[in-house]
């Protein structure tokens, strides 16, 4: 039997009718097609047509495609269902998810702005070095509930302070994380632990680390998961950077190692400055030398930047620390098998592709260049005094990305033309948009 029939009867036994095929579109968002389960194999042949565009959503939900298809008459891209990564949708019975894998029909080869092949072509170049990124996830969002009387019709699910580490219903009185972690279990995607987080309503989940591709693919699919299963309640769960005034934004820190061609934690070296190999000290050099770059894609918004401040445990300069949490990266303090380090810059609301991508894109070039990283920070890390600052908007981040030539480079062209446009029309939208800041700030006294 061809391997879509043994899935077919698989699937159909436990009680499955419908597969819903989904990618990861420029910005992360999930684009997806439900597909009956009788269509699978013609979908595994053809693939499935979806326009080729990219979309923003206006707030009256609808779907605009903003570039990379409009003047060429939004043509075609084709998906086609990665059968070796479905899993139920425990709160969808009868539904089983997989990823897809996007093609140009044009050319038969992937799609320049497909973020898993932009990921795919950066683990094959660390492949060519003899390094194999290993990734481990931190994601934290804010949970809302309807508010009809808010401005935005959204309010903090919980207003309770001080409740980082709070167990149980004193944070989170309709145990809306255990619920979470459950059905995320079910759909095996390596969720390990969750706990509140510092500001009330807001929670972290962390996904245990594995290969820089299923990583991604898991973050991806965890952020549409949360979402909808927050949805199923009535509620909003948001990986926006920083969506309230007065309350800390969400990280997305990422822990990263590589492995040799042994297994070994290619990092890892007792006998090292700072227990850190040569490639473990030169992927930290890397990753501050491209930060300014990294920034376009792990704060990808302009909210993003309203995250970082000083005391905020997100970062405000590039700088590194041992285990430090005021620096961009820290290093964890254990070693051996379990030496990494971890990126505090990206924030929730990036393309999980994009940040591994462009994080491991840094360790690598970092390596290649084989230079050492400056002295670790010591104590506090909101000091200006001690380190460049990071830049402070998206515009600044976007310039930088474009200078960034070495990391453009393993990027490709077509994916950082794309991307730059698309986050410049955010930016342009953005400047020309009057907020309720300024209202309340000039129209008094002016
Ligand atoms: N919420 C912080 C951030 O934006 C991180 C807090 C923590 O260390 O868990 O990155
Ligand atoms: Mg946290
Ligand atoms: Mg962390």
């Amino acid at each position: 039997t061809p391997p879509v029939r043994r899935h077919m009867e698989r699937l159909a036994a436990e009680g499955i009718d419908v597969v819903r095929v989904t990618y990861p579109d420029l910005i992360g968002t999930e684009r997806a097609r439900d597909v009956l389960l009788d269509h699978l194999p013609s979908a595994c042949d053809h693939g499935l047509a979806f326009c080729r565009a990219v979309y923003h959503t206006t707030p009256q939900g609808d779907v605009v495609p903003v570039t990379g298809g409009l003047d060429a008459g939004l043509p075609d891209i084709c998906v086609r269902p990665d059968l070796d990564t479905l899993t139920p949708l425990p709160w969808e019975p009868g539904v089983a998810t997989c990823l897809g894998d996007v093609t140009d029909p044009a050319t038969g080869r992937p799609a320049p702005e497909s973020p898993r092949d932009l990921l795919r072509a950066v683990l094959d170049r660390c492949g060519e070095h003899g390094l194999n990124p290993v990734v481990g996830p931190e994601l934290e969002y804010f949970l809302c509930d309807a508010d009809p009387g808010a401005p935005t019709g959204w309010r903090k699910y919980s207003d309770t302070q001080g409740v980082v580490y709070t167990a149980g219903l004193r944070a989170d009185d309709d145990n809306h994380l255990l619920r979470t972690l459950r059905q995320l279990h079910a759909m095996n995607i390596g969720v390990s632990s969750g706990n509140h987080e510092f500001d009330g309503s807001q929670f972290e989940i962390n996904l245990t680390h594995c290969d820089a591709m299923t990583a991604a693919d898991r973050a991806f699919r965890f952020k549409s998961a949360v979402k909808e299963l927050a949805r199923k309640e009535g509620r909003l769960a948001t990986f926006m950077a920083k969506p309230f005034n007065g309350a800390g934004g969400s990280g997305f820190h990422l822990h990263l190692s590589c492995t040799d061609d042994r297994g070994a934690n290619a990092f890892d070296d007792p006998s090292a400055p700072y227990g850190l190999s040569t490639a473990g000290r030169h992927a930290v050099a890397g990753i501050l030398a491209h930060a300014p770059a990294l920034a376009a894609l792990a704060n990808p918004t302009v909210n993003s930047y309203k995250r970082f401040g000083p005391d905020t445990l997100a970062p405000w300069l590039v700088d590194w620390g041992l285990d430090n949490r005021s620096a961009m990266v820290r290093i964890p303090p254990e070693r051996g098998a379990a030496a990494r380090l971890e990126l505090r810059l990206g924030d929730a609301s990036a393309n999980p592709y994009l940040l591994v991508a462009g994080t491991i894109a840094a360790a690598l070039l970092g390596v290649l260049a084989g230079e050492e990283p400056p002295a670790p920070l010591e104590g506090y890390g909101y000091d200006t005094t001690k380190s460049p600052l990071l830049p402070m908007s998206l515009p600044a981040a976007l310039d930088a990305l474009e200078a960034d030539t070495a990391l453009t480079e393993v990027l490709g062209k077509d994916f950082t033309s794309s991307y730059l446009a698309y986050k410049r029309d955010e930016v342009e939208r953005f400047q020309r948009h009057v907020t309720d800041w300024e209202f309340t700030e000039y129209a008094y006294h002016l």
